[in-house]
């Protein structure tokens, strides 16, 4: 049975491998960190989709679930409320690092074979040839899933990368603790940012952001001592920081090649409006999984079956282009309550709205 050899143990290396494992395949994957999901970088806010899809694995991690967000903007130094999100289907929280716990102990039931503290320092896609630490190993079919640095995709170039933004995010005790998801925008993240607060429990928050400004760290800070807003420092306590970066290029033109595929953030496959890389991620690997023929992948069946998917990416991506056309996020909610709106309906956290039908 072929070889695959996996670059990175993130949700995208390890179901692209539990997929190849449960139709027989040998799978090693090589991860650099000395264990999965860890350091965590990821805000772990789902579909109903992706947690249906995906089944226990993703089932059994979900801590709360929301159907409306608040939008929230600041101006002159103070926090205001603008309009409301509400989602037709739920947005879930799961716990990601449980999550990709329970995946690492799913794909190794399967025979799967990981490879902690070992860095893939080198890649020849095209021959199927990967290098670490302990010399080159060569197999049938190579998953580029090394996440949002790209590293390897830039040198091998199958992708074009051009560009990712920072997102530091905080785990915060709060004294007060709201029960909706908070999106907050202000000028100085940028037209490509907007920042988050996410309950977690009844006593802690994570608060977060998206930005290309340098002053990522301080921006978050910000954040945070504005969400605390008035409440005394002895109820606010930043518990970690976390984070990572969120590719923004369009997805990768070829995501196959003859003996390799390129999944998730190392593809650029996010959501460009909420920067979400599991759904599209999820829908990727179930193509994968059903245009394999045998020990080989159907490229038209991966290509059909994937469309939809890309053709949600690349209308979000032009939308992206028209709200950074506009000034930004914080532009656009200044905009929609000009125009009197104060709750926007949206379907799910996915698509937010339905695609157009294709002519
Ligand atoms: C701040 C922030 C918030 C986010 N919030 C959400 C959210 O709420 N919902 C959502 O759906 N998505 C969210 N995302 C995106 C989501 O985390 C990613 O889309 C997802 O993790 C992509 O999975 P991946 O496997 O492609 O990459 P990763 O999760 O980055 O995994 C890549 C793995 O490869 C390893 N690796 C890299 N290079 C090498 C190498 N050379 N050799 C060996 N190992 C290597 C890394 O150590 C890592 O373990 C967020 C991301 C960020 C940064």
């Amino acid at each position: 049975m072929s070889d695959v050899l996996v670059i990175g143990a993130g949700p995208g290396g390890l179901l692209s491998s539990h997929a190849l494992l449960k139709k027989g395949f040998n799978v090693s994957i090589y991860e650099e960190h000395s264990n999965v999901g860890l350091p965590k970088h990821c805000s772990g806010l789902v579909s109903s989709y992706v947690v249906n899809s995906l089944g226990p694995l993703a089932r059994d991690q979900v801590l709360s679930k929301f159907t409306e967000y608040r939008v929230r903007v600041i101006e002159k130094g103070l926090i205001h409320d603008q309009l409301i999100l509400s989602f037709r289907e739920p947005v879930y929280l799961i716990d990601r690092v449980g999550f990709e716990a329970s995946l690492r102990e799913a794909v190794e039931s399967y025979g799967g074979k990981l490879r902690l503290r070992t860095r893939v320092t080198e890649a020849r896609v095209d021959e199927g040839l990967l290098r670490t630490k302990e010399g080159w190993a060569g197999g049938d079919l190579i998953i580029v899933s090394e996440g949002a640095l790209r590293t390897i995709v830039r040198k091998s170039q199958v992708c074009d990368v051009s560009e990712a933004l920072i997102g530091p995010q905080a785990l915060v005790r709060l004294g007060r603790v709201s029960d909706t998801v908070e999106v907050i925008t202000f000028p100085p993240l940028g037209v490509n940012g907007f920042g988050w607060v996410i309950p977690v429990d009844d006593k802690h928050v994570v608060v977060g952001l998206v930005t290309n400004s340098k002053a990522a760290g301080r921006l978050l800070k910000y954040i945070v001592h504005k969400v605390a807003g008035e409440l005394s420092p002895s109820d606010v306590a930043v518990r970690e920081f976390f984070g990572g970066l969120v590719p923004v290029d369009k997805p990768c033109r070829e995501l196959l090649g003859s003996k390799h595929i390129v999944v998730g953030d190392a593809a650029s496959i996010v959501k460009p409006l909420t920067k979400g890389g599991l759904y599209p991620l999820v829908k990727e690997v179930e193509a994968l999984e059903t245009s394999l023929r045998g020990e080989h992948i159907d490229i038209d069946l991966f290509n059909a079956r994937f469309g939809e998917t890309l053709r949600l990416l690349n209308t979000q991506h032009a939308t992206l282009k028209a709200i950074r056309r506009l000034g930004g996020y914080h532009n656009l909610v200044k905009l929609a309550v000009k125009l009197g709106l104060r709750e926007i309906k949206l379907m799910d956290y996915d698509r937010l709205v339905s695609l157009p039908a294709v002519s």
